[in-house]
């Protein structure tokens, strides 16, 4: 914060769980932040809520169809409407100080690079833009002199445990995981699981497709992926660590054999004011870390056996073409049909694996451009539609 000047801030994604935390600590912070702009996907009563509680200038639903009840919704504020696609890329264009890109899954990915081509600081949350496009994205980044700050909240504590230090210094980072809803269940329970049974993460409540990706543990692999990209390490120094309680969130050793540990309690505000603020520091309005409260801290090797996702995702980070965003692609069907019951719990990895090692799409190079990603994304997504129909 520069003086009494605020800093601005746009969130796309604001109607969800990770625009819920953005709310929260730009409201413990009123005189430190302003908000440009918000946007959502479909729900226009709760964008427009979130619009003047946070008094953005400008709100944008994805949706065509909810104009006008979100134009309905804002009248009288001065807040400007907009839909659709393009809306959602101007809210995301429009100048910022930080832009928090937590829209879900590919979706994001659009507005992501609208941000960037803009030379914004992104806070980034939504890990499907860079498992899909990591290479084209650091890239557009760095042609814009835009800055990428990880949001996710393992990429968030390996950042500031790495204290600037160079990575040459760096020899392997540790991402923990709670382990999900299925870390003591047999193989055979987990293939049966429940719609509801996947939904109960142990510790945090979060959008549906990243709870369901926190059950099969794809939510880990993806995280892998996005940290190859982020802090440019290869796939055999990069490691997954079970944590129940989630309380530290990375480990990173450096050469010397010395370990820092990121720690703080398992709340998205924490990551996302240290975001905001960046390199500052501002109140997240969070419970202090007790240790003697939690009283010890448990530790378990990740299972690739029961949980197959964290393999997929290795083999997709060693075949270093395009098989990441055909991963993601492919999880995202899989995962949309299982929240619809359209699909068993197991089916989702077995889609994505089934459609990973296709020739047509184990053998594309990785792409070199944003609209490459695009359009492989798409192309897997047919692939996986074809899967899933033969299986529902
Ligand atoms: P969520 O489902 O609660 O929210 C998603 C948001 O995106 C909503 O505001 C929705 O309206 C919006 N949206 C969806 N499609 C859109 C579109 N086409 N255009 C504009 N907006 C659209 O999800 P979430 O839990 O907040 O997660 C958001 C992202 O952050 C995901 O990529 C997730 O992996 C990542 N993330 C979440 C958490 C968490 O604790 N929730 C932690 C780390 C990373
Ligand atoms: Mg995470």
């Amino acid at each position: 914060m520069v003086g009494a000047v605020p800093v601005t801030v746009s969130v796309l994604g604001a109607t969800g769980s990770i625009g819920k935390s953005a709310a929260a600590v730009i409201g413990a912070n009123k005189d430190r932040y302003r908000v440009e702009a918000v946007a959502g996907g479909s729900n226009p009563q709760e964008l427009a809520r979130v619009a003047r509680q946070l008094g953005a200038r400008f709100a944008a639903i994805f949706d065509q169809a909810a104009y006008p009840a979100l134009k309905e919704a804002l009248a009288g504020s001065g807040i400007t409407a907009a839909a659709g696609a393009g809306a959602v890329c101007e809210a995301a264009a429009r100048p910022a100080d930080r832009v928090v890109a937590a829209i879900t899954g590919i979706a994001g990915l659009a507005p992501t690079c609208a941000a960037l081509a803009q030379g914004s600081t992104v806070a980034l949350a939504n890990k499907e833009a860079m498992v899909s496009a990591g290479a084209a994205v650091l890239k557009l980044a760095a042609s814009h002199g835009a800055t990428i700050l990880p949001l996710d909240s393992e990429h968030n504590s390996l950042f500031q445990a790495m204290g600037g230090a160079p990575m040459s210094t760096v020899a392997r980072l540790t991402l923990t995981a709670s382990g999900g809803p299925f870390r003591l269940w047999s193989a055979e329970a987990i293939a049966g699981a429940t719609l509801a049974e996947a939904l109960k993460h142990p510790n945090f409540a979060m959008g549906s497709k990243i709870t369901i990706d926190s059950a099969t543990m794809m939510n880990k692999g993806l995280e892998l992926i996005e940290a190859q990209h982020l802090f440019g390490l290869p796939e055999e120094r990069i490691d997954v660590l079970v944590h129940p309680q989630q309380m530290i969130h990375g480990l990173v050793t450096f050469t010397d054999g010395s370990v820092n540990a990121g720690l703080a309690v398992p709340d998205m505000r924490v990551p996302m004011a240290h975001c905001l603020a960046w390199p500052e520091r501002c109140d997240s309005a969070t419970p202090a870390l007790d240790l003697i409260r939690i009283g010890r801290l448990d530790f378990e090797a990740p299972d690739e056996t029961r949980f197959p996702a964290l393999r997929l995702a290795r083999e997709a980070m060693r075949a270093n073409g395009a098989v990441p965003t055909v991963l993601n692609a492919a999880n995202e069907v899989a995962v949309a049909a299982f929240l619809n019951s359209r699909i068993g719990f197991a089916d989702i990895v077995k889609i994505v694996e089934t459609v990973m090692i296709m020739p047509a799409m184990a053998d594309l190079p990785a792409p070199a451009s944003v609209e490459d990603a695009v359009s492989i994304d798409s192309e897997a997504r047919l692939r996986a539609g074809e899967v899933l129909s033969r299986l529902s």
